[in-house]
């Protein structure tokens, strides 16, 4: 193979959230096997990010390849409009049967923004639906993230999300406080005033509150307490207002619960799913919600939820998530993630001695060591990248949420190399 041309990629290809004038270093990839994403050079890095939560059962997996190759025989895509066929019957059969019981609708959706804008755009729809047109904001909690598209980032931390900029464009949404006990600290009622005084004085304009259950992710990896869920349950339902979870980063074992929601026995009224559902193959997204959340929308003047990608339901995409919930069901994933757990919480915990650590957070298979400074990430990839680890830190941020295969000795070389770039100088 001709060597990856790594000038075209700094000169024309954008990367997440880079410079096209002062680009950051990237890394070739030649494949990835199992834990390893093998570079150009030949260097082995063993992977701690799954490539942002998705890649739960390590790369090339035989199985999920075997699912690929057999559905790429039958048909890579065929419109949604008025066709449906098996490998999206039965991913929404999974879906239903796993999640709560009152989640029976299933909208598949190309990516986790999209299914954030459906889940968003249903909640609209439903209070239009019901003769409420002045329930159109939502509210959102600080630290959240929600995807990058403009209905979702309008329900991102304004901080984090940069609101200002797009503050002409961007639907002015309702931030209540993110709840401040921490998963395994004792429960503090307080937590909940700052959403029960937004929701008791702007109840009646709102139509939703959306959040990430327990594990708060790209806005902060922060790990809350489940009890604040049956909170937010308890006065959504109180002030008439929807509840929608975002369990993109969460879903498919990785908080240590089939679905994080099961940390609190909660069900929202709205449910988003993403990364992990094709076990990291390719895109795809789902947006559940209720039977009434459904029929809600139904009967109002557009009488259909008014959203249909060209990709929706893509046959290939969802062959392969059907392959990778049955892998993930058939295996001993809850062991191994408790195993995680558990080896995260022995190994990090020296971490806490570093004068330059702030905080060590552990849950499932979610490893995150918060910096009192922001490192710099240039840098400090080149040295994890010398280590043989794929650690990307953001911010003060270095953490971590391996594939659920990975082996003790692989896990211990990541916190190896985490315990190493974070001790004092
Ligand atoms: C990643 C993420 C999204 C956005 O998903 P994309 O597939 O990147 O569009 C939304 N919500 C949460 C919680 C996420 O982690």
């Amino acid at each position: 193979m001709p060597p990856i041309d790594l000038a075209f990629d700094r000169d024309h290809l954008w990367h997440p959230y880079t410079s096209t004038s002062r680009p950051l270093p990237t890394y070739p990839v030649a494949r990835a096997d199992g834990v390893y994403i093998e570079l150009e050079n030949g260097r082995r890095l063993i992977d701690g990010m799954s490539s942002w939560w998705a890649a739960i059962h390590g790369y090339n997996h035989p199985r999920l390849n075997q699912a690929a190759a057999d559905q790429l025989q039958r048909m890579a895509h065929v419109m949604f409009g008025g066709l449906t066929h098996e490998p999206a019957v039965e991913l929404g059969k999974r879906l239903v049967r796993l999640t709560p019981e009152p989640l029976q609708k299933v909208f598949l959706a190309d990516s986790g923004s999209v299914s954030v804008e459906v889940a968003i755009k249903m909640a609209l729809q439903f209070w239009l639906s019901q003769g409420k047109p002045e329930k159109h904001r939502l509210v959102a909690l600080r630290n959240g993230y929600h995807g990058d598209t403009f209905g979702a980032m309008a329900t991102c931390d304004p901080v984090n999300g940069m609101h200002h900029l797009f503050s002409r464009v961007l639907p002015a949404h309702l931030f209540a406080e993110a709840p401040r006990t921490g998963f395994h600290e004792d429960w503090d009622e307080r937590d909940l005033d700052s959403l029960r005084e937004l929701l008791e004085g702007h109840g009646d304009e709102v139509a939703a509150v959306i959040l990430e259950p327990v594990v708060q992710g790209a806005g902060g990896m922060r790990l809350y307490h489940p009890e604040y869920l049956r909170g937010a349950r308890r006065l959504c339902d109180q002030h008439g207002v929807l509840l929608i979870f975002d369990e993109i980063a969460t879903g498919f074992g990785r908080s240590g619960k089939l679905f994080a929601l099961e940390h609190a026995g909660v069900c929202p009224d709205i449910l988003c799913l993403g990364k992990a559902i094709t076990g990291g193959y390719m895109t795809l997204a789902a947006t559940l919600c209720t039977d009434r959340v459904a029929a809600g929308i139904c009967e109002g003047e557009a009488g259909v939820l008014m959203h249909g990608p060209t990709f929706m339901g893509n046959p290939l995409a969802c062959a392969v998530a059907n392959a990778s919930i049955d892998l993930l069901l058939d295996s001993p994933w809850q062991s191994r993630v408790a195993a995680i757990q558990a080896q995260l919480e022995r190994e990090l915990a020296p971490c806490r001695e570093s004068s330059r650590v702030a905080d060590v957070r552990v849950l499932g298979a979610i490893g995150v060591v918060e910096l009192k400074q922001p490192c710099d990430v240039g840098e400090v990839q080149r040295e994890l990248v010398e280590q043989g680890v794929w650690i990307r830190p953001f911010g003060r941020l270095v953490y971590i949420m391996p594939p659920f295969i990975i082996e003790p000795e692989q896990l211990s070389a990541l916190t190896g190399a985490i315990v190493a770039i974070t001790a004092d100088a």
